[in-house]
């Protein structure tokens, strides 16, 4: 084996470093697989810790589920040589007391386990006393009630250090991520716990190569404190997720075309700029909502004619002929159908509920 770049943080050194890079296996496969991958990620000096799932949750019952606790040893092993602290994936109480037994020094929650409370709740009871980090993924489904219900139960347990991952979320059919990043989520989730640590994971967004460089670089744009991505020796021929894998020289390829960004600068020019556009944002929203008044105002009294001519509230050709109208002049501005179709539903809504008010009085 090749000679091996060895790096010493600790744990607690890469919980507070930013951006932390967490990568490694969908799944440990041989001894071989997971020394040679820790060694291809140390080597690239880019990466902070190793990650491999020991137990695979699968959809469908016949893929390959996972090592088990035999791969423990290989991962331990791995650090040894490499100096990157390890992370694996528990969904039971006896997974959490195998991967501390063998030293693991960060556990995350897969999105299969956040959905189901009372699995929550096994793995938040082994981990009573346990000093390890804990990372909690998104639900499969977008429930965030479900997401913080689960780091409500790691953190009762008695975990202080306690992070998320954004990995997306299941939708019906087939559309161009694997799961839906559903962005608006994961920026109310950090809006609601702004200490948290909060990393993407753009493999499981994308299911595929070719676009995880777009959402990683998505994911730093929108000031998120790391990434997970999946690597793998061969990753055509991984176990579990070939297609969403790339190489550990691929990731640091990946890594370097990344435009890091921070969330603040100490620069004066900058912060003088950035506060004259954010007046002008002020003035013009303002503006929108003194419109918007007036709009409903109107609505009020056309609320007034129909119900003195007893004529309905909805007018489905009336409202086709106002987004029609609002979705072209939108799109010489600039402005997307998705956008404009979202913001006058709302406003439409807005002078609906206006119109019952009247006529229902
Ligand atoms: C994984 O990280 O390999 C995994 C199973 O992820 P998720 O829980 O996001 O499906
Ligand atoms: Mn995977």
């Amino acid at each position: 084996m090749e000679q091996v770049l060895k790096s010493a943080a600790t744990i607690d050194q890469v919980w507070s470093k930013r951006p932390i890079i967490i990568s490694g296996p969908c799944s440990a496969e041989t001894e071989e697989q997971v020394l040679q991958t820790a060694t291809r990620l140390a080597n690239t000096g880019k990466v902070d810790m190793l990650r491999a799932g020991i137990w695979k949750p699968r959809t469908r019952p016949g893929s390959f589920e996972g090592i088990g606790t035999k791969g423990l040893p290989w991962l331990q092993q791995a650090r040894k040589l490499t100096g990157l602290p390890v992370a694996v994936e528990v969904a039971t109480g006896k997974q959490v007391e195998d991967a501390l037994h063998f030293d693991v020094d960060l556990l995350w929650i897969g999105a299969r386990t956040t959905v189901n409370p009372f699995s929550v709740q096994d793995v938040a009871d082994a981990l009573r006393g346990a000093k390890v980090p804990v990372l909690i993924k998104n639900p499969i489904n977008p429930d965030l009630e479900l997401w913080i219900g689960a780091v409500e139960r790691v953190a009762k347990a008695g975990i202080d250090r306690i992070g998320l991952i954004h990995r997306g979320f299941s939708s019906y059919g087939n559309t161009e991520y694997r799961n839906a990043p559903m962005w608006h989520m994961a920026i109310e989730m950090k809006r609601r716990n702004p200490d948290m640590l909060i990393i993407n994971d753009p493999s499981h967004i994308c299911g595929r190569r070719d676009i995880l460089l777009d959402v990683a670089q998505k994911a730093i744009d929108l000031d998120f404190d790391g990434l997970m991505i999946e690597s793998h020796i061969d990753p055509d021929n991984a176990w579990s997720d070939a297609k969403q894998q790339v190489t550990p020289e691929r990731l640091a390829e990946m890594l370097d075309a990344i435009v890091w960004r921070k969330e603040d600068t100490n620069s004066e020019a900058f912060h003088l700029a950035l506060e004259k556009l954010r007046q002008q944002i002020n003035h013009l929203d303002d503006e929108l909502i003194q419109l918007l008044g007036q709009r409903m105002k109107i609505a009020d009294k056309i609320g007034e004619f129909k119900k003195n001519n007893n004529i309905t509230i909805l007018q489905t050709n009336r409202w086709n002929e106002i987004l029609d109208r609002a979705v072209k002049k939108g799109d010489k501005l600039g402005l997307t159908r998705e956008f404009i179709t979202k913001y006058f539903d709302a406003v439409h809504m807005e002078s609906i509920n206006h119109q019952n008010r009247i006529m229902n009085s």
